[in-house]
């Protein structure tokens, strides 16, 4: 039995208070797997409810700011063990409101307590150097204090992960925070504030604000108060965010698109590089801004792999993501399914051969939720839209080329720079790789897919703004640097 009472209507979090939007409009949150079935009707807020959450919390700043970092990471840990207590329902409320398979959604809201425990410590770590003056009898050093009120901007694809690797370290750090979820995932997004709400946070300290980019998200991105943005999302929305970051003089982190690569190399273990490019590129529906997308294989082995690929690929079972037989959920949202099947038509008008799926499924029972057939493109040339475009959705296109140094350049053809991986044992190759390939994460017999939350997650070119996340590299962004110098 589900714990959810279908259609219930959730609040925003404002200055420690559970409140509707003061205009009392909502939207509704809908399953896309069944989109007559609302998850939840959530806050359609406006600028009023916004400029609340943002004095509230820049009104909760000095307190939050002058706690150490151990006793603000206390309240992380506290919120780690809330969210993972209560992970099979967030999960099942996630793939209810966006589509990704149960385990996929477990698997993330377990790796959203990780974060939180991992930046509570951080709240105990190292945040400067003691540099030697050229004045001997000064002390000089660098120390950091905090940006001020952040707001978050997340997408609905990592709806636990994304918010909390944004939130977690800039609360840490001593910031205070205004979130503004993805509308097609404001329902997770509510259980997870109840999670820090419920640890503690004190009043203004973290607010959660429902409502539409145009409205909420611009509002943040425009608003005189807020010091720092931090924006995961498409490009076209990403570089409007900072634009009126800048326009300001607010600090900005863009975190965007990708169009990543995988290598197959002549060499390479071909059940292996089929196994990485499957989850890699169709786990989540494709919808992972790190998935796999563009197949570079090598000619001696491009009809095997293909082969296994398409295999493998008869066998995966499409449907709704809370049935555990199935491997593939629906795109999150309409909108996303019309991309796909656009981008399908431009991959058959540009004359690539198609060799899977193609279309949505044809069994009547998945007629009415998003869904779209994994699909693979054969013999697509580097110029085609389906090999340079931003998809967002469980299409490969399989691209044949001739020597290593070819497979990198390819790779390299790209506005995107997020992630690539080869699969090859030949070490020339994997320094190659390493040394000439554009991405911020770089992989070698590992899938494009796969962040570890320890180390630092960001692309090169359009995939960002040359910033980082995650790790301790999020400090750089969270925090700024003081240079104190120090004489008696
Ligand atoms: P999106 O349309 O850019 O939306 C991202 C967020 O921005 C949502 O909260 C959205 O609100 C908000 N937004 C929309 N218009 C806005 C505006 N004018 N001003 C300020 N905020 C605005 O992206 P999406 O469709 O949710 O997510 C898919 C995209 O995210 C893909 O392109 C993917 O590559 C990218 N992505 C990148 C990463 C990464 O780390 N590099 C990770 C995940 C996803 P509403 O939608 O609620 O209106
Ligand atoms: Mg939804």
């Amino acid at each position: 039995m589900s714990a959810f009472a279908g259609g219930q209507t959730y609040l925003n979090y404002i200055n420690g208070e559970w409140t509707a939007a003061a205009a009392g409009k909502t939207v509704p949150s809908i399953n896309p797997a069944r989109p007559h079935e609302v998850v939840g009707y959530v806050p359609a807020s406006d600028r009023s409810d916004l400029d609340r959450a943002v004095a509230a919390a820049k009104a909760a700043l000095r307190p939050w700011r002058k706690l150490s970092g151990a006793a603000r990471g206390d309240i992380l840990f506290k919120a780690a063990a809330a969210l993972e207590r209560r992970a099979d329902e967030i999960a099942e409320t996630m793939t209810r409101e966006m589509g990704k398979t149960l385990p996929e959604a477990k698997g993330e809201t377990l790796r959203g307590v990780a974060i939180l425990r991992y930046y509570a410590g951080e709240g105990m770590r190292r945040i400067g150097d003691v540099i030697p003056s050229t004045d001997s009898e000064a002390l000089m050093f660098t120390t950091r204090v905090p940006l001020g009120v952040v707001g978050v901007i997340a997408p609905w694809n990592f709806p636990v992960a994304i918010p909390i690797w944004k939130i977690a370290p800039a609360l840490v750090y001593g910031n205070t925070v205004v979130l503004k979820p993805a509308q097609e995932t404001a329902v997770t997004a509510v259980k997870v504030v109840e999670c820090l709400a419920e640890a503690g946070i004190p009043a203004g300290v973290l607010n959660l604000v429902c409502g539409s980019g145009s409205v909420i998200g611009q509002g943040l991105a425009e608003h005189p108060d807020v010091n720092g943005i931090t924006f995961t999302g498409s490009n076209q929305v990403g570089k409007r965010v900072g634009q009126a970051a800048l326009a300001r003089g607010a600090k900005y982190q863009l975190e965007m698109g990708g169009k990543n690569p995988i290598i197959i190399a002549a060499d390479a273990d071909l059940d292996q590089a089929v196994e990485a490019t499957i989850s890699g590129g169709l786990r989540s529906t494709g919808q992972k801004c790190t998935a796999t997308s563009r197949v570079i294989v090598m000619r001696d082995v491009y009809e095997p792999f293909k082969a296994k690929l398409l295999d493998t690929i008869a066998s995966i079972q499409v449907g709704d993501g809370l049935d555990p037989d199935v491997w593939m959920g629906p795109c999150a949202n309409k909108q996303q399914l019309d991309t796909v099947l656009g981008y399908i038509q431009k991959g058959l008008s540009e004359g690539a051969a198609l060799l899977a799926g193609g279309g949505r499924p044809s069994d009547p029972a998945l007629a009415e939720g998003f869904y779209v057939q994994p699909t693979v493109f054969d013999n697509v040339s580097p110029g085609m839209a389906i090999a340079r475009e931003e998809i967002f959705g469980p299409v490969l296109a399989l691209i044949p080329v001739d020597t290593l140094e070819e497979a990198i350049a390819t790779a390299n053809d790209s506005e995107f720079g997020l992630s690539a991986s080869v699969y090859t044992r030949d070490i020339g190759a994997v320094l190659a790789f390493i040394q000439e390939m554009d991405a911020g994460l770089v992989r070698i017999n590992a899938e494009t897919a796969g962040v570890e939350l320890q180390a630092p997650f960001g692309g090169m070119k359009q995939s960002s703004s040359h910033s980082r996340e995650q790790g301790q590299a999020a400090i750089e962004f969270f925090t700024s640097v003081k240079t104190v110098f120090v004489k008696s």
